[in-house]
């Protein structure tokens, strides 16, 4: 997400802050201000910083519904990249999805449950007789916050958390995590736009149900829902395929013993009209040396190219491009991703070279399931756009 400031660490845990979260907490300050200043007119100017108060109170809730997730992930053995407050409250991004349909229930039921906890907790405090005035509104407004927070995460919709039990009771029920993961973003998709609607009806002033952070709201929704079910797509599509699967038939390697000459013959004849710039060498044992660019032919005349051989002009090649043969084809995309290349050098097992594997291959793969499920082409079509950029 962009915008977004570190403020520290939690629990081993980064924490970041997103530009959009003091826009809210400005919103909540004047809100909770003005509703404490009408019904305790003594306080004056003090109102507004109890505002403030409650407003950091109501993030600290968030705060510790997010917690709650990332300690249940973390019991599984799941790191937890960072926690964000935006503008929608919070988000735990963890490193791993959880390994059963159990696991993925108690990760994302951990977060109302601390909510609930908290509720119970306050509605405890304020009913004890302890605090009094001001106070006591304060911590009867944050008891009916953390309720909220608990129940409106668990509508049954993606990216909510009821959306996540729903995907994990999907999934223990099927046996398949993928059809979860779908049915779970439909959810969400439907309450987005049920949202949507409700939100420009009343925008419209047709209905007075909902408002302007309705529509919002269901955008939000919209736009995640969207997301999930398209990861789970390609997620489901690649599943079972590795590395192996995506190299080239006609991978661009070439022996450190042939001469520049030879280079010459197969670079033109490799590839008709769009020719390899570059070449994998392996050595003797077929283990990979390095690379060869075709630059190295215009070093000399061609007359003297049958005098060198690859190995005078081998380049070395960076183990992020690297991968073994047996990797999923899932990882091997987010390798793809991460290092920003178009093309991995594929290692068997036994540390021979294998090819090379291009992004362009794996969206190939996409769309020869294409033909089967009409659900691909779109994907198919973003994903080329975006290996083009
Ligand atoms: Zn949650």
């Amino acid at each position: 997400m962009n915008g977004n400031l570190r403020v520290g660490n939690l629990f081993g845990i980064p924490f970041f802050i997103n530009v959009s979260w003091f826009f809210v907490l400005a919103l909540v300050t004047l809100n909770f201000g003005s509703g404490l200043a009408a019904r305790f007119p003594g306080l004056g100017g003090q109102a507004w910083s109890l505002g403030l108060v409650s407003g950091l109170l109501l993030f600290a809730s968030v705060l510790l519904h997010e917690l709650g997730h990332s300690f249940a992930a973390k019991q599984q053995g799941i790191g937890v990249n960072s926690i964000t407050l935006f503008l929608f409250g919070g988000l735990a991004n963890l490193e791993d999805e959880a390994k059963t349909p159990a696991g993925a229930f108690w990760i994302a039921v951990a977060g109302p449950l601390v909510s609930l906890a908290l509720f119970g907790l306050l509605l405890l405090v304020s009913g004890s007789g302890l605090v009094v005035g001001p106070m006591a509104a304060i911590v009867g407004l944050l008891a009916y916050i953390n309720l909220t927070l608990a129940a409106f995460n668990m509508i049954p919709g993606l990216p909510l958390d009821g959306g996540n039990v729903l995907k994990a009771a999907v999934w223990k029920i099927t046996g398949n995590r993928y059809r979860g993961i779908r049915w779970a973003s439909r959810m969400g998709q439907l309450l987005g736009w049920s949202a949507v609607l409700l939100g420009a009806l009343s925008v419209l002033g047709i209905s007075n149900v909902g408002s302007f952070w309705t529509l919002i709201i269901g955008w939000f929704l919209l736009q995640n829902a969207g997301q999930s079910a398209q990861s789970a797509t390609i997620q489901e599509a690649l599943s079972g395929l590795t590395a192996a699967d995506a190299v080239l038939e006609k991978s661009p390697i070439i022996s450190v013993d042939n001469t520049l000459r030879e280079l010459a013959d197969v670079a033109v004849i490799s590839r008709g009209n769009d020719q390899w710039r570059r070449f994998l060498v392996q050595d003797s044992q077929a283990q990979l040396a390095g690379t060869i660019s075709l630059d190295a032919l215009q070093t000399m005349p061609s007359s003297q190219w049958s005098d060198y051989r690859v190995r005078d002009f081998l380049q070395p090649i960076a183990q992020e491009i690297q991968v073994q043969s047996d990797k999923p084809l899932l990882d091997v995309m987010g390798q793809l991703e991460k290092q920003g290349v178009q093309a991995l050098t594929v290692i068997r097992a036994n540390g021979t070279l294998m090819g090379l594997l291009e992004k362009a291959q794996i969206i190939n793969l996409l769309q020869q399931k294409a033909v089967s499920q009409p659900v691909y082409t779109k994907l198919i079509a973003r994903l080329t756009s975006e290996s083009l950029r």
